[in-house]
């Protein structure tokens, strides 16, 4: 068996992660992992239980009994943890406000991580984009394809409410401040580490971002076949 084609993209909300890493993985066949559902999923358990996140003893405890299932079709977007449908569950402000727990739960990460290598290492597809804020630097340093993208605050905030239906463009800027706060103390996801190559899509549409990963993409699998 061939080793999984791993991509690894990084950056904040509103950066276009998601929806540029969803459709990327549709062009190329490939699966995608967005591992912000799994940190949303396992704060959703931790709070279903009756526990906080702010104690990561209490995180590593529900870790023993977090039974996620995550597909990697990047048209499925169902989430569930043992027998529960969370899809929406892990959307609402209570589960987002909780997760930042769970993110500072250091050794709950390092679990976490094998278990996002692993779901990569048994894909059946050639290749899997994995999505989130540590992949490039924690998760797969040494993977073939290294991004991190990035968007201006105003920009990232105007796509955020957009995709939020939210009118108060103001108020949604100051969560998704507070969270890249919270989340930048955990990892830096805004600088690109050495070897990865950032796309500012601040000036891109949709499209333009996605070409934009694509192009790095194809360009890395070329020096791969050509043994570089
Ligand atoms: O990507 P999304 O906004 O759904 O991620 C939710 C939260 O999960 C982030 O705000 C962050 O706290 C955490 N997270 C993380 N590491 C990842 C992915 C997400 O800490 N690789």
């Amino acid at each position: 068996m061939t080793e999984t084609f791993f991509v690894g993209i990084d950056g904040p909300a509103g950066s276009g992660k998601s929806s540029v890493s969803k459709e990327a993985a549709r062009r190329l066949g490939f699966g995608y992992l967005d591992t912000g559902a799994v940190y949303r999923a396992l704060a959703w358990h931790v709070l279903e239980t009756g526990g906080t996140t702010d104690d990561e003893a209490v995180v590593e405890a529900a870790f023993d009994t977090f039974e996620p299932s995550i597909g990697l079709d990047p048209d499925e977007r169902a989430v569930r943890v043992g027998d529960v449908d969370v899809t929406d569950a892990i959307r609402t402000p209570e589960t987002t406000a909780a997760v930042a727990g769970v993110a500072r739960a250091r050794r709950v990460r390092e679990r976490i991580n094998e278990l996002f290598r692993r779901i990569v290492s048994e894909a059946p597809q050639d290749g899997v984009i994995v999505e989130g804020r540590d992949i490039t630097t924690v998760v797969a340093p040494d993977a073939p394809v290294r991004i991190l993208l990035t968007a201006h605050p105003e920009v990232r905030a105007a796509r955020r409410s957009a995709e939020m239906g939210a009118a108060d463009v103001a108020k949604v800027a100051e969560a998704m401040r507070q969270r890249d706060a919270s989340d930048s103390t955990v990892v830096d996801f805004l600088n690109a580490a050495d070897g990865v190559t950032a796309i500012d899509t601040t000036h891109l549409d949709f499209d333009q971002s996605v070409d934009a990963v694509l192009a790095v993409i194809g360009e890395r699998r070329e020096d791969g076949r050509d043994g570089r």
